[in-house]
C-alpha cells in the first residue's frame, strides 16, 4: 500500500486524494490548520510546516510526497526531500516561489514576458517607474496568491500609496514592478512531466479573473491552435529546464496574438478542475501517476467544458445538477469573504449547448455577470 504525503490541506489535496482513491493509493496530509478540508478524506499531521518534529513524523509515515500550495517553506521542502521522494523538486518549488526567478528563468529561456525589475527600496521604485512606465503593478515576489499583495499603479501619482501599500514588506517578501499588460484574454497550459520525461498538456485553457480571482474557465481556449503549439513549447521548455515532475501550470496573457508568460504555478491548478470530467485523465490523477512514476493518462478531452469558480459562499446546487452536463464540487469549507468554497463544471459536445447551459446556470443562481464573457466567448 502506498502512502503519498501532501503538504497543504486545501481543496487541491482533497481532489488529489479524492482521485487516488480508484489507484488504491493512501493519503496523508500535513497542514498548519486543523480543519483543513482535505482532512475530511485524508489523516492529517497538523503543524507549522517549520516544524522539525511534525515533518518528521510525516516523512516517517509516507512513501513519497507532494504539494498542494506552493509557499511551503523551500527549506521544509528540502530537509524533507533528503529523507524521502519529493515531487516537484524543492529547486523547481523554489523558482516558483518567486516571481524574480521565476520571470527570469521565463526570460532566460526565451519566452516572452511583461517588463520587470525587482525592488527593495522606494528610489529602486521611482527608478523602474520611470523606466516600465505606467500602467504597472507592484507585486510581493512571495507569498502571493488570489492577486492578493498588489498594488496597480495608473500614473506616477500613485507611487506613495503603492509604497504605503506594500513597502513594508520589502525585506520580508521583496518586491517587484512589471509592466501592466493590455490582454485581450488570459490563458493557461496545464501540463504534466513524468518521472521519465514523459511530457503531456491537457488543451489551452481561457480565463477570466473578477478582482484577481480566478473566476471561470473555458477549454478548450476559443483560440487559434497555432498558439496552442506555442504555449506547449514554452510549458515543454520550463519543464524540462526545471526537471520537473507533476502537474503545473503556466499562465498567460495573449496580446494582439503574442503570449507573455506571466506566473508558473507548481501544482495542480484551479483552470485544470475543468479535467474531472471533461478530460480522459484529470490534472489530479495524471499528477498522481507522474509523481509515482506510473504512466501517465491521455490528456485529450471530448467537447467543451466551463469551470465556474464558487468564491464566498457555495450557491444553490440544484440547477447545475439539473443540466445534462452539470458537475458539482463542494468542498466542504466554512463559508468566508473571497475564499474559494468550491467550484462546478459544465460540459457540453459543442460551443452553442455549453451556452444555453451556462445561461440557464447563470439565470437561475442570479450569477448572469459570471457566466456573460464565457458564453459571448462561445458565441
Ligand atoms: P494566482 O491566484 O493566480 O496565483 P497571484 O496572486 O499569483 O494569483 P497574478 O497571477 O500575478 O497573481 O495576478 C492575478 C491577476 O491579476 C492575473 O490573472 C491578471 O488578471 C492580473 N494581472 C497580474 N499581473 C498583470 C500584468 N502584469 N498585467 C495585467 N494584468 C495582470
Ligand atoms: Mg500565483
Ligand atoms: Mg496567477
Amino acid at each position: 500500500m502506498t502512502t503519498v504525503g501532501i503538504l497543504g490541506g486545501g481543496q487541491l489535496a482533497r481532489m488529489l486524494a479524492l482521485s487516488g482513491a480508484p489507484l488504491g493509493l493512501r493519503f496523508l496530509v500535513m497542514d498548519n490548520v486543523a480543519d483543513a478540508c482535505a482532512g475530511q478524506f485524508a489523516p492529517m499531521v497538523v503543524g507549522d510546516y517549520r516544524d522539525e518534529a511534525t515533518l518528521s513524523e510525516f516523512a516517517s509515515r509516507v512513501d513519497v510526497a507532494t504539494f498542494d500550495f506552493e509557499n511551503v517553506p523551500a527549506e521544509s521542502a528540502q530537509w524533507l526531500s533528503e529523507r524521502v521522494p519529493v515531487f516537484p523538486n524543492p529547486g523547481a518549488l523554489a523558482t516558483a516561489q518567486d516571481r524574480l526567478a521565476e520571470k527570469t528563468l521565463f526570460r532566460e529561456l526565451g519566452i516572452p514576458v511583461p517588463p520587470f525589475a525587482p525592488i527593495d527600496t522606494r528610489e529602486q521604485l521611482d527608478a523602474a517607474l520611470a523606466d516600465i512606465g505606467t500602467p504597472c503593478i507592484l507585486k510581493t515576489r512571495r507569498l502571493g496568491y488570489d492577486g492578493k499583495g498588489q498594488f496597480r499603479i495608473k500614473s506616477p501619482a500613485d507611487a506613495d500609496a503603492a509604497w504605503e501599500a506594500l513597502g513594508a514588506q520589502a525585506p520580508k517578501v521583496g518586491l517587484i514592478l512589471e509592466g501592466f499588460v493590455h490582454f485581450q484574454r488570459e490563458l493557461s497550459v496545464v501540463a504534466v512531466r513524468g518521472r521519465d520525461g514523459e511530457f503531456r498538456a491537457w488543451p489551452l485553457t481561457e480565463n477570466w479573473h473578477v478582482d484577481g480571482v480566478l473566476s471561470a474557465s473555458l477549454a478548450p481556449a476559443r483560440v487559434d491552435t497555432a498558439l496552442g503549439e506555442i504555449a506547449y513549447d514554452y510549458a515543454r521548455r520550463l519543464a524540462e529546464a526545471m526537471d520537473y515532475v507533476g502537474v503545473f501550470a503556466l499562465e498567460l496573457f495573449c496580446r494582439d496574438g503574442e503570449l507573455l508568460a506571466n506566473e508558473l504555478a507548481p501544482r495542480v491548478h484551479n483552470s485544470g478542475h475543468w479535467t474531472i470530467e471533461g478530460s480522459e485523465t484529470s490534472q489530479f490523477q495524471n499528477h498522481l501517476r507522474a509523481v509515482l512514476g506510473l504512466p501517465l493518462g491521455d490528456t485529450r478531452m471530448v467537447g467543451l467544458a466551463c469551470m465556474l469558480n464558487w468564491i464566498g459562499e457555495m450557491p444553490d446546487a440544484l440547477p447545475m445538477l439539473r443540466e445534462p452536463g452539470g458537475h458539482w464540487h463542494d468542498y466542504g469549507k466554512l463559508p468566508r469573504a473571497g475564499r474559494k468554497v468550491g467550484h462546478a463544471t459544465l460540459r457540453a459536445d459543442d460551443a452553442n449547448a455549453l451556452a444555453m447551459s451556462l445561461e440557464r446556470v447563470g439565470l437561475a443562481l442570479g450569477r448572469e455577470a459570471q457566466v456573460a464573457p464565457v458564453v459571448e466567448a462561445l458565441r
